[in-house]
């Protein structure tokens, strides 16, 4: 008999989603506003630069920056930021991408933020050039750094922020020197303030994920600026024949997106922490009961201003004198009934457990299937 749903007609296991806003797991689920959004969009043909205009406007909005545009996630922002950076709206560079060569072609980046998204920049031809150390870095070093062939200055919100110097500062300095600092911030909404945060703070261009905790299609981001880089980045990605025409993005996804970027900020978010707050402590000791298990409950701390710092989670560890090993207790619980992702912490001496994708009564699930796999 053929499945109700498209994933049973594929042979595809439904799986319950304690990995947060992961893409390899399915990002997150689009409310149904935005999924009606989307429905609409596929019924009309439209002029795409009117669309992005009119998108563009509404980010533009709620982000407070002079300009926005949808972009194919906040990898796709990055190579966008960057190729704007270099080519501005020179027609001759754009089309020479990613060969640099006449162009300043180097972006600063703390060696302490590097992460695997970064080779978006590079895809676009830039150079990275590294200041600091694998713990942050210091002024002069950044200063040092900044030459004539600098396009610009990255932040990453990533891990964790060590001793990098903060963002203020790094557009002080590279202000001064004429730079644009871009910024990526894929993972950084919730809460909702960091919409306006990082431009209020001076960054010349924002990117963040559209498909995480907006909830917007898993495939957009929103890229917010300065207007005249804002366009660089217009000329670069599609429906224009630029570098970015590989990240393209289609009309019902821009309507997706900014429909849930208007629920985003819109949304009760104290709401939304307090029934994440309840799951985790709910799970944290009932797991936490189990024979060689122990749980820990980490609380929300939006205030470092990390990766996920501003949603609750919580991680399993199997004691040092259990028989269980933990690799195969991730694999038993993927490969039970029902399936359970949870995320490698603490490079995979932990199972991280994260809220937000649970659906009511999959904390009890977990639970279940945690007792059970600790029980052989
Ligand atoms: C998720 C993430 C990205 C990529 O975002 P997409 O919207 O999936 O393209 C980039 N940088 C960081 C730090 C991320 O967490």
């Amino acid at each position: 008999m053929p499945g109700e749903n498209v994933y049973e007609r594929l042979g595809v296991r439904r799986i319950i989603n304690a990995s947060s806003w992961r893409t390899n797991v399915g990002g997150s689920l689009m409310p149904p506003p935005v999924r009606r959004a989307m429905d609409e969009a596929a019924q009309w043909f439209v002029d795409l630069g009117e669309l992005n205009a009119r998108a563009g406007e509404t980010i533009a909005r709620l982000t407070g920056a002079e300009a926005g545009l949808v972009t194919a996630g906040s990898a796709a922002g990055m190579l966008l930021e960057a190729a704007a950076c270099m080519t501005r709206d020179d027609p001759a560079k754009i089309d020479r991408l990613p060969d640099t060569s006449g162009m300043k072609n180097e972006i600063v980046i703390h060696r302490f933020q590097r992460v695997t998204y970064d080779r978006c920049f590079r895809a676009a031809g830039a150079k990275l050039v590294e200041i600091g150390d694998s713990g942050g870095a210091f002024e002069w070093e950044l200063e040092a750094a900044i030459n004539e062939r600098t396009a610009a200055v990255a932040y990453i919100f990533a891990v964790n922020q060590g001793s990098s110097i903060p963002l203020t500062r790094v557009v002080e300095i590279a202000h001064a020197r004429g730079v644009p600092v871009i910024v990526d911030a894929a993972a950084m909404l919730p809460p909702p303030e960091n919409l306006t945060r990082y431009v209020d703070m001076g960054a010349d261009m924002v990117s963040f994920s559209g498909g995480k905790g907006v909830l917007g299609p898993q495939s957009t981001g929103i890229l917010c600026g300065r207007a005249d880089l804002i366009e660089a980045a217009s000329m670069n990605g599609a429906p224009n024949q630029g570098i970015g025409r590989t990240a393209k993005v289609c009309k019902e996804e821009i309507a997706g997106l900014v429909t849930a970027l208007e629920l985003f900020v819109d949304t009760d978010h104290e709401a939304e922490s307090a029934r994440w707050v309840a799951m985790c402590e709910n799970m944290a000791s009932e797991i936490g009961r189990i024979a060689g298990l122990r749980a820990v409950y980490f609380p929300a701390k939006p205030e470092l201003d990390e990766f996920e710092s501003a949603t609750p989670r919580v991680y399993v560890y199997v004691e040092d004198d259990s028989d269980l090993d933990i690799a195969d207790v991730e694999e038993a619980l993927k490969q039970g009934e029902p399936p359970v992702y949870c995320y490698p912490g603490e490079h995979g001496r932990a199972l991280g457990l994260s809220p937000v994708n649970l659906m009511e009564g999959e904390d009890e699930a977990i639970i279940r299937r945690f007792r059970e796999v600790a029980s052989g």
